[in-house]
């Protein structure tokens, strides 16, 4: 173990002119680039062929190893692979998707953009991830799908959504962007026991990143081809298949699709980083065993837990603040951190607190009460594969020095 950042413990805090824990800003994320990744990229650059090919059919590949999954289809966001998802399952107006407030937006976007109807149901206490038993209450004969949020990488209860889906034609989609990697008794996020169609992200802050992109993992052959069909403009045939060698340049369009395909100089970045996924997935479990073991004793915040046979993902690591215990908001604890240039981020503004929700879907705050006591204690540490022991025993300091001048 590196000695902690030697500060004395009465020192005052960056806010009250102190001298800050870091001399430099800690980012809640960097992206782990390395040369692998830049050997691939310029690869792909120097090898006449830029837009989907080889590389997007590589990744889509791969990812469809980790998740334990037939079929893969790489797109260019998560949000896209949800949209088209919804869209092959045939959703729209008049149809019901459950899914949870505690989420990033797109989510719940999608629902819209098939003019289908978003239910919001709470989450549960432990894990933030989707209430089987509020899923159960909020089932109408309109419910088409369940869209659940594996929450910071934990898995949701997903035997327990597939229960209640289970003779009903209701389908489960996951959006897995924070948990590819993860599994439930041993299941990996991704397998058809888990959910009928699972979607990743690649986004720059996500623990497999290729700056932007995602995949759509299925066992249905049928799904699979109609959201790789509505991926690209609803062309029987992409590019590879007509301008490289031994293509043709015939095509039809059967459905008016979007246009959601992944670069190949993107896609390589993938391809690297899926080359080292499993060290960099073992970094962030020592990451999260140092904050574990430096958080030991400190009252003033809750730990992220994992359920027994659940395996994290660790894209977020997220403490709920005990607001009991301080006499400071989790805004102000904030502000004290990035003072003392530690940054962070809150995972997640309830989707009905946000103007457009709380309009269309007309819930008052008070609607979501575990949602809502969540995002009041939440904040989000910096966690990603490059960190160092020191700058995660410099979060502790920090973290810990702001709990103990603000002790209630
Ligand atoms: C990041 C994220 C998305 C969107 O991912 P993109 O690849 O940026 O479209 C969707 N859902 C959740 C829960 C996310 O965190």
């Amino acid at each position: 173990m590196n000695e902690p950042t030697p500060l004395p413990a009465a020192s005052p805090l960056a806010s009250q002119g102190g001298r800050p824990v870091r001399a430099e800003f800690l980012p809640i994320a960097v992206p782990d680039m390395g040369a692998r990744e830049r050997e691939l990229v310029l690869q792909a650059l120097d090898s006449g062929w830029i837009t989907t090919g080889p590389r997007t059919f590589e990744l889509a590949k791969r990812v469809a190893e980790i998740a334990n999954a037939k079929h893969a289809v790489v797109v260019n966001s998560a949000t896209g692979g949800l949209h088209l998802t919804l869209e092959a399952l045939g959703i729209g107006p008049g149809d019901e998707v459950i899914t949870t407030p505690y989420t990033f937006v797109a989510t719940v976007n999608v629902i819209e953009h098939v003019r289908a109807r978003p239910v919001l149901v709470d989450v549960e206490p432990d894990t933030l991830c989707i209430d089987p038993r509020q899923v159960e209450a909020a089932i109408t004969p309109r419910t088409k799908v369940i869209l659940s949020v594996d929450y910071a990488g934990h898995p949701c209860d997903h035997d327990a959504l597939r229960a209640l889906a289970a003779g009903r034609g209701i389908r489960l989609v996951d959006d897995a962007a924070h948990s590819l990697g993860a599994a439930s008794r041993g299941r990996p996020i991704g397998s058809a026991a888990l959910a009928d169609a699972t979607t990743f992200s690649f986004y720059a802050t996500k623990n497999l990143t290729t700056g932007e992109g995602g995949a759509v993992v299925t066992d249905d052959e049928a799904l699979a081809a109609r959201i790789q069909l509505l991926s690209l403009h609803g062309m029987n045939r992409d590019a590879w298949k007509r301008y490289g060698a031994g293509g043709s340049w015939f095509y039809e369009v059967t459905a008016p699709g979007w246009k959601y395909n992944l670069s190949d100089l993107l896609a390589a970045i993938g391809v690297a980083q899926l080359e080292r996924f499993e060290e960099s997935q073992k970094r962030r479990f020592e990451i999260v065993a140092r904050y574990a073991a430096g958080f030991a004793g400190l009252r003033e915040v809750r730990l992220p837990r994992t359920r027994p046979g659940m395996t994290h993902a660790w894209h977020l690591y997220a403490i709920a603040l005990e607001l009991e215990r301080l006499r400071i908001d989790r805004a102000r604890f904030i502000e004290e951190l990035r003072a003392e240039n530690i940054g962070t981020s809150v995972h997640f503004i309830p989707i009905h607190f946000h103007p457009h929700f709380r309009d269309s879907l007309g819930h008052a705050p008070g609607s979501f009460p575990v949602a809502e006591d969540a995002y009041a204690r939440a904040i989000t540490l910096p966690l990603f594969p490059r960190m160092t022991d020191r700058d995660v025993d410099d979060v502790v300091t920090a973290v810990s020095r702001i709990a103990a001048a603000f002790r209630a």
